[in-house]
C-alpha cells in the first residue's frame, strides 16, 4: 500500500526550476531543507496509488495547488540560503 502526498509530488516537480533561479547552495542537505520547510507550511493532500492519482497534474487544482508550491518554495530557498548551515561548496 502507498500513500503519496500530491503537494510533495509537485515539490519534486518544481525544485529544479525554482533553484535555477537561486544563487545558493544546491547540495541534497540544502535541497531536502527547502523541501521539508516548503512541506511543512503546505496543506498535505494525500491519495493512494492504489485508488489511482484523484489529483491529475493537469486539472484546475492542481493548476493552483502548482501556484502554492512555487510560492512556499520561494519562500523555503530565501530562508535556507540565509541559513545555511554548512560552508558552501561552489
Ligand atoms: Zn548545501
Amino acid at each position: 500500500m502507498a500513500v503519496k502526498n500530491f503537494m510533495k509530488d509537485l515539490i519534486d516537480d518544481e525544485i529544479e526550476g525554482i533553484l535555477k533561479n537561486v544563487k545558493m547552495c544546491k547540495c541534497e542537505k540544502c535541497i531536502d531543507d527547502i523541501k521539508a520547510i516548503a512541506l511543512n507550511n503546505l496543506k498535505p493532500r494525500y491519495y493512494s496509488t492504489h485508488l489511482g492519482e484523484v489529483y491529475s497534474k493537469t486539472n484546475i487544482l492542481a493548476t493552483q495547488f502548482r501556484v502554492e508550491v512555487i510560492k512556499e518554495l520561494t519562500v523555503a530557498s530565501e530562508l535556507v540560503r540565509h541559513h545555511t548551515k554548512h560552508e558552501i561548496e561552489s
